[in-house]
């Protein structure tokens, strides 16, 4: 069970009535248990009883999922592979950078700790080990190979999530976006065009345009044409997820 699964289940208004402010931040903490089902105040008894039985046995496959990909990537080594995914290697402990953060990995598990799907995330991207050299090119979620299938769920988990975040408080989210290291890029047409690295590989075009008399506040996220070398579409639908609850925590 992922957080796009709960987050199907909400009432998805964005009302703000629930500590996480928005539904899809909501659906992430939800999963990690730092929310509960009666923290969201739009959600019937029935949609109560839903998610909570969402939450039983759910974290199983994670655990087994988590344990494969250790032996998976302690049995090639990470001498082998730091470089290509722009991480350092000392004493048999990686260390990389995710959301903005330094992260050591080691045969033991993870320093600081993490919650599970980050560290999903973070393993999945060790053991796929891109190598190519970012081209520069950027292209949309749905022009990715394997890309269409997911782009409605990418656009309204994270484009939309990250529009209302922008919209609700602008200089509040921009900060929030520099904290975690996002960068200035110049050539594109929206109010604000920031590159933020949630892994150090891939790297979010994140496009902002402010409401007008006419329009909500919108968001567009791009990607290096080589992504998917470093991670697939699901796991990156994911990373955008992550991203999301990262900014709006
Ligand atoms: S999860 Fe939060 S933002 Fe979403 S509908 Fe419920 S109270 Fe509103």
């Amino acid at each position: 069970m992922s957080p796009l699964d709960v987050y199907k289940k909400l009432p998805r208004k964005n009302c703000g009535k629930c500590p996480s402010g928005t539904c899809m931040p909501f659906a992430a903490q939800f999963l990690r248990r730092l929310v509960s089902s009666t923290d969201c105040p739009e959600l019937d008894e029935q949609g109560r009883q839903e998610l909570d039985a969402m939450l039983s046995g759910s974290s199983d496959w994670k655990e087994r999922r988590l344990q494969e990909l250790f032996q998976e990537i302690f049995s090639v080594g990470f001498s082998e592979i730091a470089e290509r995914i722009g991480a350092t290697v000392k004493d048999g402990e990686l260390k990389i950078r995710y959301m903005g953060k330094d992260i050591i990995v080691t045969r033991s598990g993870f320093s600081p700790e993490l919650n599970i799907w980050d560290k999903l995330l973070v393993l999945m991207y060790i053991k796929t080990a891109g190598s190519r050299p970012l081209t520069g090119k950027w292209v949309p979620f749905r022009q990715l190979k394997d890309g269409l299938i997911r782009s409605e769920s990418f656009h309204e988990a994270c484009e939309q999530s990250l529009a209302r975040m922008f919209g609700k408080n602008p200089d509040g989210f921009l900060q929030k976006l520099y904290g975690s290291g996002a960068q200035e890029a110049e050539g594109f047409s929206a109010r604000h065009s920031l590159i933020v690295y949630p892994l150090p590989k891939i790297p979010f075009l994140i496009l902002l345009w402010p409401a007008d008399e006419e329009f909500g506040p919108d968001c567009k996220v791009l990607f290096d044409s080589t992504v998917t070398d470093y991670i697939d579409v699901e796991a990156l639908l994911y990373l955008g997820i992550a991203l999301v609850r990262e900014l709006g925590t």
